[in-house]
């Protein structure tokens, strides 16, 4: 097929649900090989799985939890084992764990630390390692590896009773910067994409009901919620060579979230 990922080999992280389970369709949409990481969700993954396979394309699930070492070792050798190499990481595993300051358990603080930062950084040092192990790719790849890593318009927008959250996705800023800088001259692009409020269960409470919604769309100036297939329509963007000059920035998907709506009315 003459998708835009022909012959990549992409690993989606946390793919049973959500943003990442948009992000694997589109993926594979595009032609691409698609890893369908899961945590612990067999049967939605599998179904994924069947899903993309029915479509005409190629998929795998691959159980691991994205904070354990061995799991993310484990998790790149059977993507190269079942399709002998890989292209693109979408590193998109988080949770969300919310408390008041004062509340907030240090297992609260480690679990989202653990999960949204450190998860990231051990699926970008495998996929770099893996990057670097494998003859570069024939046409149409032009980069040598592709990291997006899945960020958070908190990654600069502050929120209170949410410190551990904000401060994973402030950290997966600087990882996505810092290491961009440092594979550059590799032909490793790294990147991050920045979703504003999108519907999935990880915020279900923030749009399930009329009065929730009609709070949320207050800090949304494009005036809707997004649909995670926006951000999947990002990453298919960002991993193919049409973004071949893109790297260390973040995308941000947010309908203007991140533009200080507050100021509209104080004009
Ligand atoms: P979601 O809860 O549907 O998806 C998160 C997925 O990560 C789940 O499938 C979960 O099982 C998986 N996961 C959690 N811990 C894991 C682990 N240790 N190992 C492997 N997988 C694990 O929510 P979502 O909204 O689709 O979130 C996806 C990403 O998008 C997260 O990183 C989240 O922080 C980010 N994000 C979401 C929004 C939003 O509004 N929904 C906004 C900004 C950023």
């Amino acid at each position: 097929s003459a998708g835009r990922l022909t012959n990549h080999v992409a690993i989606v992280t946390g793919a049973s649900s959500g943003i990442g389970l948009a992000v694997a369709q589109a993926m594979a949409r595009e032609g691409a090989s698609v890893v369908v990481n899961h945590r612990s969700h067999d049967e939605p993954a599998e179904e994924l799985v069947e899903g993309i396979i029915k479509a005409g394309g190629r998929a795998i699930a691959v159980q691991a939890d994205v904070s354990r070492e061995e799991d993310v070792i484990r998790m790149f050798a059977e993507t190269v084992s079942a399709f002998g190499r890989v292209d693109v990481l979408i590193s998109n595993a988080g949770v969300q764990k919310d408390a008041a300051i004062g509340d907030m358990t240090l297992e609260d603080w480690k679990t989202v630390i653990d999960v949204n930062l450190t998860g990231q950084f051990l699926c970008a040092r495998e996929a770099v390692r893996s990057f670097r192990a494998q003859p570069r790719k024939d046409a149409p790849s032009r980069s040598a590896g592709n990291i997006i890593a899945m960020s958070s318009v908190h990654e600069i927008i502050p929120w209170a009773g949410h410190v551990n959250y904000a401060s994973s996705k402030g950290g997966v800023r600087m990882l996505t910067q810092s290491l961009a800088q440092e594979v550059a001259a590799e032909g490793i692009r790294v990147n991050a994409i920045a979703p504003g409020a999108i519907r999935t269960p990880i915020n279900q409470e923030a749009w399930e009901t009329e009065e929730a919604l009609t709070n949320l769309l207050r800090l949304i100036p494009y005036g809707r919620i997004g649909e995670p297939e926006d951000v999947a329509r990002a990453v298919v963007w960002l991993a193919s060579d049409e973004a071949d000059y893109v790297t260390g920035t973040t995308l941000f998907v947010d309908g203007g979230m991140s533009l200080y709506p507050e100021f509209r009315d104080n004009g």
